[in-house]
């Protein structure tokens, strides 16, 4: 492959977003961990609100985590923000606060791959680190046409060691960018746009015509499907919220909620916790899709009679509530 080509295409067309125009570790630490899971154009937003509240690492340690993951709500796997804020406490003490410019420190790290690491050092530290993503796989692949089953980690690590001697050759920052913007807009996984490739003229799988099968991956196991009667509560005081203690959305806020398709089940349940319920109305179904579950959730308005024990229910005003970090799903049910 001609890194070359590659690299003079990223200098004439990259895409021109904040974080393309800075080298600041910290900055490409923040726009790399919101990218990993999250589109492009869905970060941007994100990207600026998170760096104006916390525009450094010692502001990112002191952060609450109410408001950091307030700040981040909608975007999902918030997991990965918590962890930023481990790692950015580590920093503090361990580094005085300065992002260490080590491939081995940046992978001691909480919530530090080895992808955001060979990307930190490659595009804040100018240092020939890979950082394989799906992009790089899926060009890869079709470069040198290599046919196996990129979701295990021997083949894996094949793209890794190509990556590796590629980004020897070429100069770092501009590689690894050029590498995401080629995947990104160009070599996309259907329909590549392969006349407008800068690479075209050494890839084994567009000159054979079977750029659209690969990378190969072979199949996930299914989506768990699961039923939940999701309880909107309100009191004279408010709506009942609690927060979420499951690792999926953990430390967001959330209507009560219960796998079950039997709101009678649910009612008979809290009645023997000591909690009277009265449903109002029929439920509104909705559903939620996450990558390994679907949620059908059966949302039903209820009022509170009468509580008898401390739960970990809570009650908030609407005012409050829309202060609150909360997961995605339950953001978008109406309480009427
Ligand atoms: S020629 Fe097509 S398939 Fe090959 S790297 Fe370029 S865009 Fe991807």
């Amino acid at each position: 492959m001609q890194t070359k080509k590659l690299e003079t295409w990223y200098l004439q067309h990259h895409l021109k977003f904040a974080f393309r125009q800075t080298t600041d570790p910290y900055r490409i630490w923040v726009s790399e961990i919101m990218l990993q899971q999250t589109q492009l154009e869905t970060v941007m937003p994100y990207y600026e609100r998170f760096l104006s509240l916390y525009p450094d690492v010692v502001a990112l340690s002191e952060a609450q985590d109410e408001a950091l993951k307030k700040c981040v709500e909608g975007i999902g796997y918030y997991r990965r923000f918590m962890l930023m804020k481990k790692a950015a406490i580590m920093i503090v003490k361990d580094y005085h606060g300065i992002i260490p410019d080590t491939y081995d420190a940046l992978l001691a790290l909480p919530g530090i791959g080895l992808y955001t690491a060979g990307a930190m050092m490659s595009i804040a530290y100018h240092q020939p680190y890979g950082a394989v993503d799906g992009n790089v796989i899926r060009i890869l692949s079709r470069q040198y046409n290599i046919q196996e089953d990129m979701r295990q980690e021997k083949h894996k690590h094949v793209i890794r060691k190509i990556n590796q001697s590629l980004i020897e050759q070429a100069n770092p920052p501009d590689y690894t960018q050029a590498m995401m913007d080629l995947g990104r807009t160009i070599c996309k996984p259907k329909n590549p746009l392969c006349e407008q490739c800068p690479i075209a003229e050494t890839c084994q799988a567009y000159e054979l015509g079977i750029q659209q099968t690969l990378p190969f991956m072979s199949k996930l196991h299914s989506v768990k499907e699961i039923d939940y009667i999701v309880l909107v509560i309100f009191s004279k005081d408010g709506f009942v919220l609690r927060k979420r203690k499951a690792s999926l959305l953990e430390g967001m806020y959330e209507y009560p909620q219960y796998e079950s398709e039997s709101i009678q089940h649910v009612i008979n349940m809290l009645d023997d916790q000591g909690i009277i319920i009265d449903v109002i109305g029929k439920a509104v179904e909705m559903q939620h899709v996450f990558t390994h579950q679907r949620w059908h959730m059966h949302i039903y308005q209820c009022r509170l009679i009468g509580q008898k024990i401390d739960t970990d229910w809570q009650i908030y005003r609407e005012d409050e509530i829309n202060q609150l970090p909360m997961a995605t799903a339950h953001r978008k049910i109406r309480r009427s």
